[in-house]
């Protein structure tokens, strides 16, 4: 059943924190839509870094500064490659997609919204694409209006184009939702709203590891990637913005590295990237980034795409066959997310009782609040699949549920 079963333990050989045990079962790893894990190439990365040239970048003239300050650069123009962006300096660096939106909604929400504007969103998102907006909203004294959602969990569009006007300043949704794993139709989306004269955010959290990206095709304006989502480290992420936006965008920290020139009386800001990245970034992490881009590609998105629609499509025949399990979710177009809820028991005590046979699933609302309201539920349980997860695992994960329902029932 498993599309690249030949080369698999060879992949999961690659990741050392696979090896274990946890509650005397062997790990089976199904949270990488919370975080995935991260094979030996970017572990040895951040170790190399700090063992081997651990210095601040772009000021320094020594030769670490100057090896530091190529690596970290290496990985913008990788980045710029693998989303397909026309210029290096319209990648920024930042904490993940979380800060990517904040500086948005921030920057562009405070310089070009006015009072009256409107700022769409979906009703699948994410709470870091939800309250962003909802402060400079509020600041602004604009309107956020809610694209909703359908009985399978897609985007309403035609609710969506009733939504837009001339009103419209920016969209903001996420290219597949963390929760449901739906996977949203941002070309058109973006079509949309250009129509109308609106901006368009894509929350790629959830699309970096699974979905080509190519931000010169789907046109968006703003585009944000979270390392940790795509086999990278902690703590690191991207902005990409056009470069005709983020030149007319005032800055969003102030501090060293985002300026040219300093006095009292007047500061004079650094040019793309560097006006967005005050501070000393994560020099380490963005490094080990780099290493994360190169794993995906040494297997390549289709592979990883076609293993983890497998995945999805066996453990979606497991459950189902199992009664009293409920999916919630069901677009025909969803990256390897498995959402579902148990009749009468709840989705936490299923994850309690799964880790004890040594399985790790995400429970709860996912961080999206409203969508779980939309379907009257308080949460889920969600399975999700990497590249280094097999159908073996999902015959564990089929058997400990019917356990549980088993178990639990009246
Ligand atoms: N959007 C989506 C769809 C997500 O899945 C997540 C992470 N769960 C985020 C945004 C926030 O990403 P981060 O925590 O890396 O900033």
């Amino acid at each position: 059943m498993d599309t690249i079963l030949a080369d698999i333990e060879k992949i999961r050989a690659q990741f050392p924190v696979l090896q274990q045990h946890v509650n005397g079962k062997p790990l089976i790893y199904f949270d990488n839509a919370a975080t995935n894990q991260k094979p030996k190439q970017v572990i040895d990365a951040l170790i190399n870094y700090y063992q081997g040239y651990n210095a601040n970048i772009h000021r320094g003239i020594h030769t670490l500064a100057e090896k530091a300050t190529k690596a970290f650069e290496t990985t913008r123009h990788s980045m710029q490659r693998f989303i397909n962006a026309k210029h290096a300096e319209e990648i920024i660096f930042t904490r993940g997609v979380t800060e990517s939106i904040n500086l948005v909604a921030s920057s562009y929400g405070r310089a070009f919204l006015n009072e009256g504007d409107e700022v769409i969103i979906s009703g699948l998102e994410h709470h870091s694409n939800i309250v962003p907006w909802q402060i400079i909203c509020e600041e602004k004294k604009a309107k956020l209006k809610i694209i909703p959602v359908t009985e399978i969990g897609e985007i309403d569009l035609n609710g969506y184009q009733k939504l837009l006007s001339t009103k419209t300043k920016i969209v903001a949704t996420n290219h597949a939702s963390n929760s449901l794993g739906t996977i949203n139709p941002v070309k058109e989306i973006i079509r949309l709203a250009h129509e109308v004269g609106a901006v368009v955010l894509i929350d790629g959290a959830q699309a970096a590891a699974h979905l080509e990206i190519d931000v010169l095709s789907l046109d968006c304006d703003f585009y944000c990637i979270s390392s940790h989502k795509m086999y990278g480290p902690t703590g690191a992420g991207i902005l990409y913005g056009k470069k005709e936006w983020l030149e007319k965008m005032p800055p969003y920290m102030g501090g060293g590295e985002m300026i040219k020139d300093v006095t009292f009386a007047k500061t004079t800001y650094n040019d793309l990237p560097y006006k967005f990245e005050a501070g000393t970034p994560n020099i380490a992490d963005v490094i080990a980034l780099n290493e994360a881009i190169n794993f995906i590609q040494s297997i390549s998105k289709e592979v990883i795409a076609e293993h983890e629609q497998s995945l999805l499509n066996y453990a979606t025949k497991k459950l189902s066959e199992i009664p009293s399990v409920k999916f919630i979710g069901t677009s025909k177009e969803k990256v390897a997310v498995l959402s579902f809820v148990i009749e009468g028991i709840h989705p936490f005590d299923v994850g309690q009782m799964l880790d004890a046979r040594g399985i790790a699933v995400r429970t709860g609302h996912h961080c999206t609040q409203p969508l779980m309201e939309r379907f009257g539920i308080e949460g889920t349980v969600r399975a999700s699949f990497s590249i280094y997860n097999t159908t073996h695992e999902i015959d564990e994960l089929a058997e400990a549920v019917k356990r549980i329902v088993n178990f639990m029932k009246p």
